[in-house]
């Protein structure tokens, strides 16, 4: 397609295909692009590339995970008679390896690939002014005018920042600033029991906070099972994270005791299971909402809907055929995985190529203590929707890795589909299930059944054996557990 759609004005840029943005979905899209041959330009607001996922989510927090694993592990070491002196924390050297040498080190990395591929990449702010034209605002107020013929927007979320909050002060803070460790507070309070919610109050209670979680609906992590959350909601009982369901935070005031919230319950007319509180500092995490409202993408014809996502058919095209958008605001599950797949496709189908979306299932994973993994369809889903369903679950109690390791509290559980004995969806709670479901993503892709994931040898002992096992359970051939014969 020719950049046919103009304001007349001469273009600073040219370019064959635009990419807006550079997350995981962005520079996924940018560098495929160019791998194909297309003269690729990327824009992205900030100096740093790699978007939320990489500056300020995904990759920094699993940093400080990693830090409060080894915490936490110290910490029941002397049962098995190993003993640690309690732990000193330097945050400037713990925020250090978090920005220099994992962040840095990445988007270094991406700067360096987008030089190797010829891919520019130019910062600003940028917006749609014509079907074929977007205007980039820099840094140093000048603006640039770029003409296109084909775009993929990538332009991402933002943190949900509940209204009723005073945003301005710092001891109020959404995802971005909780990543940053100004402080360890005394004593934190985390609205939303979310996967932010709930890896930042592992963060924090490993670093020595005092965690109160709120969380609205009737359990954690709403999107998983409720089995599956139990493991993680025990541990984090038995830490000492006090967690309030069915609770909403009302009313917020600030003050230089700290930030007080008074509470109300989900349920109409009934007193929340606790009233109010004061805390040094607040985290929100209730969700992420689109960006796609910022962009003028009417001035490109653009439909955006009122929440601020764009939609997209299976080619992720919008209604303007030469336009593409991916990720986070084309809808949810707002996930880097799912983005950077989109992104792929997006620019394939831009470069020629005859492809659309073919995924069935895209896992989730909360990297808490012990990790929550999931995919496919959930038990409560297929009861919502009355598919007749089979379960295999394995206890790691059951497996000797599991138990080796002082973490026996997890499962893996197996979702059939009774008709075809094919695998419908799967969840794992214990230690490295993130790692683990990826097998179980390709089993419901591959449409295996119960007999292919049981008869494919699993090494022994490993926690991914736990996978066979289930599927064993659901096939009545498990050995490793004894389940009396149904009369
Ligand atoms: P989320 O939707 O996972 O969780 C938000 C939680 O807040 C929900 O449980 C919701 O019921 C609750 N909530 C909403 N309003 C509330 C209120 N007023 N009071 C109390 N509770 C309230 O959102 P998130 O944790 O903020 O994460 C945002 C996005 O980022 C999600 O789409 C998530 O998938 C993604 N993310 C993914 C990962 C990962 O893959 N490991 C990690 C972090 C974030």
């Amino acid at each position: 397609p020719k950049a046919a759609q103009g304001t007349g004005r001469t273009a600073d840029i040219e370019c064959r295909l635009v990419v807006l943005g550079s997350g995981p979905g962005g520079y996924t899209a940018a560098f495929r692009a160019a791998d194909i041959g297309l003269e690729t330009v990327m824009i992205e607001r900030y100096a740093s590339l790699g978007g939320v996922c990489l500056n300020v989510g995904c990759i920094p927090s699993k940093a400080l995970l990693h830090a409060a694993a080894l915490i936490e592990e110290a910490s029941h070491s002397a049962e098995i008679g190993v003993e640690f002196g309690p732990p000193k924390i330097d945050l400037d050297k713990l925020r250090a390896f978090k920005d220099t040498k994992v962040v840095g080190q990445f988007t270094k990395g991406l700067a360096g690939m987008a030089k190797q591929r010829k891919v520019r990449t130019v910062q600003g702010v940028a917006k749609f002014v014509s079907p074929n034209e977007l205007e980039i605002a820099g840094s140093d107020g000048k603006t640039q005018l770029l003409r296109f013929e084909q775009c993929i927007i990538a332009a991402g979320s933002q943190a949900v920042k509940l209204p009723n909050f005073p945003w301005d002060d710092p001891r109020v803070m959404d995802s971005t600033d909780a990543l940053q460790l100004a402080e360890v507070p005394k004593k934190l309070l985390v609205v939303g029991g979310g996967i932010i919610g709930l890896e930042m109050a592992t963060v924090y209670r490993a670093l020595g906070a005092e965690v109160t979680v709120v969380e609205f609906m009737d359990q954690l992590m709403p999107g998983a099972d409720k089995d599956l959350v139990k493991p993680l909601a025990d541990r984090l009982k038995k830490q000492g994270v006090i967690v309030h369901l069915k609770t909403k935070a009302a009313k917020v005031e600030a003050s230089k005791k700290g930030i007080t919230v008074s509470f109300e319950s989900a349920t109409e007319g009934q007193k929340p299971e606790l009233e109010s509180g004061t805390w040094d500092r607040v985290l929100v995490a209730v969700g992420r909402s689109p960006n796609g409202g910022k962009l003028d993408a009417a001035k490109a014809g653009v439909q955006v809907s009122e929440r601020g996502f764009i939609p997209v058919d299976r080619q992720m095209r919008t209604n303007v055929p030469h336009i593409f958008a991916i990720g986070d605001l084309v809808g949810q599950p707002m996930l880097a995985h799912k983005a950077t797949h989109e992104g792929k496709l997006a620019a394939e189908v831009a470069a020629g190529e005859k492809k659309e979306w073919v995924a069935r299932v895209i896992p989730s994973v909360a990297y808490t203590d012990p990790e929550i993994a999931w995919v496919g369809v959930t038990e409560t889903e297929a009861k919502a929707k009355g598919l007749k369903i089979g379960v295999g679950k394995f206890p790691w109690v059951a497996s000797a890795r599991a138990v080796g390791i002082g973490r026996g509290e997890g499962f893996t559980k197996l979702i059939f589909d009774e008709h075809t004995h094919r695998i419908i969806g799967a969840g794992i709670a214990g230690v490295h299930a993130g790692d683990l479901i990826s097998e179980l993503a390709l089993a419901i892709e591959m449409g295996a059944e119960a007999g292919d994931i049981g008869a494919t040898i699993h090494p022994h002992p490993t926690l991914g054996e736990t996978v066979a096992m289930a599927a064993e359970v659901y096939d009545g051939t498990i050995t490793d557990l004894y389940i009396p014969k149904k009369k």
